[in-house]
């Protein structure tokens, strides 16, 4: 047993960890649910090849514990869970096919104690053969995948409408400037309802081509990737990658604002404090980026109505609007404030874990 586990299980403080083996794959299977006081957990399954099968147990941990602060973070009743396939590294299509038939299997066998989605290494279409077998698969719309980066979109520019009202004291986005990092399934949508709002581009993306596209279709204006520090903008939105805000990135930030949907956009905590004493606001990524999840987990629950679940994922505006009050009467960081809230939306669900079934 390697010393990093000891540590991860001397610091979990969640509730537990099914784990099974797949004999025919060689796979492991871990379903960790970390809090449940909310509802039946709910969190993605990735399945990736670990150096060894305790390195996905893990990660299944560890993600389920961010899973919590997530859902409790926008007020959404599900519990905070994650799964995680740990695969041989040579796993063939029809060896895949028949662990995933399996894994659905397993989830049976949960009694609805976990619903799953989409994660690192499990397609759409995985999630729509194991929501057909199990009926444990949220994402789904009348059993085919749905793609949540439109409402994830959404959710964004509510944060950024939060974010600019408290930091600059306006409501209209017409004279403001965002930079998106990043323009695929949230960052493209994302331009384009900034662009209707009138505010101006910044587009930058890996990939050239793609930052064309969206240029052509939104206007705007291309900014090379490496470049990006040096743009002087109202608003900074990474939707593309982890980590990008950092003690070597802070100090380099020409805006005012940092809110995007990219998960865990600050390398460490105190990364939040460097925004803060920087004064730049940062919309923290789970809150502001829950707007998928949101409206999955209220068509999970059978709302269709397009209307009721776009107000849904605009609650996030003011679920920002209290972190960025909270934070500023305490004087600290928005991540603070966050916290604490989510905290005490769990404390108040008290009670025993939710039952399975
Ligand atoms: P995506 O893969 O569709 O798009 C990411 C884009 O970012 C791609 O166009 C890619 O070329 C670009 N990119 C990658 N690295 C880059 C870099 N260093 N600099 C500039 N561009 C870079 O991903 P997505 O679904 O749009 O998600 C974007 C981020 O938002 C991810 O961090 C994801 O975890 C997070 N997120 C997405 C959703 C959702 O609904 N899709 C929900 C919550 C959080």
């Amino acid at each position: 047993m390697t010393r990093g586990f000891l540590d991860v299980m001397e610091a979990w403080d969640g509730e537990s960890v099914v784990t099974a083996f797949d004999a025919a794959t060689g796979a492991w299977i871990f379903v960790a649910l970390h809090d449940t006081r909310l509802g039946p957990a709910a969190g993605g399954t990735r399945m990736t090849s670990y150096p060894a099968p305790v390195d996905g147990l893990i990660d299944a941990m560890r993600l389920a514990e961010g899973m919590t602060w997530k859902w409790a973070g926008v007020g959404i009743r599900y519990g905070g869970g994650k799964a995680v396939i740990a695969v041989p590294d040579d796993l063939g299509d029809e060896a895949r096919a028949g662990l995933i038939d399996r894994y659905a299997a397993h989830l049976i066998s949960l009694r609805g104690a976990f619903q799953t989605g989409v994660d690192l290494g499990t397609t759409p279409e995985d999630m729509a053969r194991i929501g057909a077998i199990s009926g444990h698969a949220v994402g789904l719309v009348d059993g085919k995948p749905g793609d949540p980066g439109p409402y994830t979109a959404r959710g964004v520019v509510a944060g950024i409408r939060a974010a600019v009202e408290h930091r600059i004291g306006e409501v209209d986005l017409g004279a403001r400037s965002v930079l998106i990092q990043g323009l695929g399934d949230v960052g493209l949508p994302l331009a384009g309802l900034l662009a209707e709002a009138g505010a101006t581009l910044y587009l930058t993306d890996l990939r050239e081509d793609t930052a064309e596209r969206a240029r052509t279709r939104f206007g705007g204006v291309v900014v090379p990737p490496d470049d990006l520090w040096d743009v002087d903008v109202d608003v900074y939105a990474p939707c593309a990658v982890g980590a990008t805000l950092n003690p070597d990135t802070i100090p380099r930030l020409r805006c005012r604002i940092v809110a995007g949907s990219a998960n865990n956009q600050l390398l460490s905590e105190a990364d939040g404090e460097r925004l803060h004493e920087r004064g730049i606001l940062y919309a923290p990524d789970y809150v502001i980026n829950a707007g998928g999840a949101a409206a999955f987990a209220a068509i999970h629950r059978g709302e269709r109505d397009e209307a009721r679940l776009r107000a849904i994922v605009d609650e996030i505006g003011s679920s920002l609007r209290d972190i960025f009050e909270e934070a500023a009467t305490a004087g600290e960081s928005p991540v603070h404030a966050a916290r604490r809230r989510a905290r005490r939306f769990l404390d108040a669900a008290g009670g025993p874990p939710a039952a399975a079934g």
